[in-house]
């Protein structure tokens, strides 16, 4: 399944920068800066709760508040891997 995905990547950045002319350089540059958005460069991206309107954390994976029963707040596609 990873070599699936590898190849799934490779082909989608093959199409992205032939169509847009986006470097390696960039690429590498926003892999960084993606890594870096959880405070600590180690190749990973760790997804932390975010804020209900009730001030309650609600975990990243849950679909609703457990402390108001509120939707939980929305979240990309790429938080949930
Ligand atoms: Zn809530």
């Amino acid at each position: 399944m990873i070599h699936r995905l590898t190849l799934l990547c490779q082909s989608l950045w093959d199409l992205l920068s032939e169509a847009s002319g986006y470097t390696e350089e960039q690429l590498e540059a926003r892999l960084q800066y993606l890594d870096n958005t959880d405070g600590t460069a180690d190749r990973r991206r760790r997804v932390g709760p975010s804020s209900c309107r009730c001030g309650a954390q609600v975990n990243p994976r849950a679909k609703v508040c457990l402390y108001c029963g509120a939707d939980a707040p929305p979240r990309s596609a790429f938080d949930l891997i």
